[in-house]
């Protein structure tokens, strides 16, 4: 769904509605208070008020973002709508400023927005396995830029660095989904960790470089050591994917985020994850809407 798409088939906040209650609830509300389905609709004016229903057994009031991720926004759906489009269409990620200007909010209104629907993402996302060739990786974002891959990067504690970067996990599956997420530690077995939590590692192949702490993998999968003292590919054997995810998140955090703090990485994280295991995805707009009705 591109813009266009979103308005002409979202022209107001009716519509909006009509879809949210379609998809939650199908042809029957259902008071999310006491599970009645005896509820009554408020005919009253204003985004606020349109979609209300009182429930005849608990007198409660409700809205079919009752629980949800849009729960008690004023903001008119449509723009919820848009903003999630423009979000899962970003290749580089949207800053907060881009996507007040794009739909014209005030900052601080598209930040909470992102923040939500970024929230969503990383809740709504099922745990995923990984299988087959696996290529396992660890980098910095937040702070100063500074060149990548360099074995400096990795041990911020010894190099005096601050708390400004935060250490990022990730591994992805050749020509499948990645998983990628604010590391504990980089230790041995932190990553030992990770690794078998999200890749099947009886059925997978791993690529890591010669970082030490990948060793002890050895133990546990087919383990191949690309050495990029010596070479960055040798046929089949090497991180470029994982790279190619790296440079993608953290060109986007450089470009647009460096005045987020830390706090707010996982989630930043969580979103670039969300559209590159989408990416491939033409219903993912139908597909997210669906999975934030569910409550
Ligand atoms: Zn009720």
């Amino acid at each position: 769904m591109n813009l266009i798409e979103v308005m002409e088939r979202f022209p107001d906040q009716e519509s909006c509605i009509e879809h949210l209650e379609r998809i939650r609830w199908g042809n029957k509300p259902v008071c999310p208070h006491c599970g009645c389905v005896e509820v009554k609709q408020k005919n009253e004016e204003g985004i606020g008020r349109v979609g209300r229903y009182n429930c005849t057994a608990c007198k409660a009031s409700f809205k079919v973002t009752q629980g949800t991720m849009f729960h008690g926004t004023k903001i008119p759906l449509q723009k919820w709508f848009l903003a999630i489009s423009l979000i899962l269409n970003a290749k580089k990620s949207l800053s907060s400023c881009q996507l007040a200007r794009d739909l014209d909010l005030n900052q601080k209104t598209a930040w909470y927005m992102q923040a939500r629907i970024r929230a969503e993402m990383a809740n709504k996302t099922n745990p995923i396995v990984l299988q087959g060739i696996i290529e396992a990786d660890e980098t910095y974002i937040g702070g100063k830029p500074r060149k990548e891959n360099k074995k400096e990067d990795r041990e911020p504690a010894k190099r005096g660095r601050g708390t400004s970067k935060t250490a990022v996990i990730g591994a992805v599956e050749r020509g499948g989904q990645v998983v990628a997420e604010v590391a504990k530690g980089l230790t041995g077995r932190d990553i030992m960790q990770f690794i078998q939590r999200v890749v099947n590692v009886k059925e997978s192949e791993l690529m890591t470089d010669e970082y030490h702490a990948y060793n002890a993998l050895s133990s546990q999968l087919k383990h191949h050591v690309i050495n990029h003292q010596e070479q960055y590919v040798d046929g089949d054997k090497h991180t470029n994917t994982i790279e190619g995810f790296w440079s993608l998140l953290k060109r986007a955090w450089y470009g647009q985020h460096h005045h987020y703090s830390v706090a707010y990485t996982p989630l930043y994280v969580a979103e670039r994850c969300y559209v590159y295991n989408n990416r491939n995805l033409e219903t993912i707009f139908w597909k997210f809407l669906k999975e934030s009705m569910k409550v």
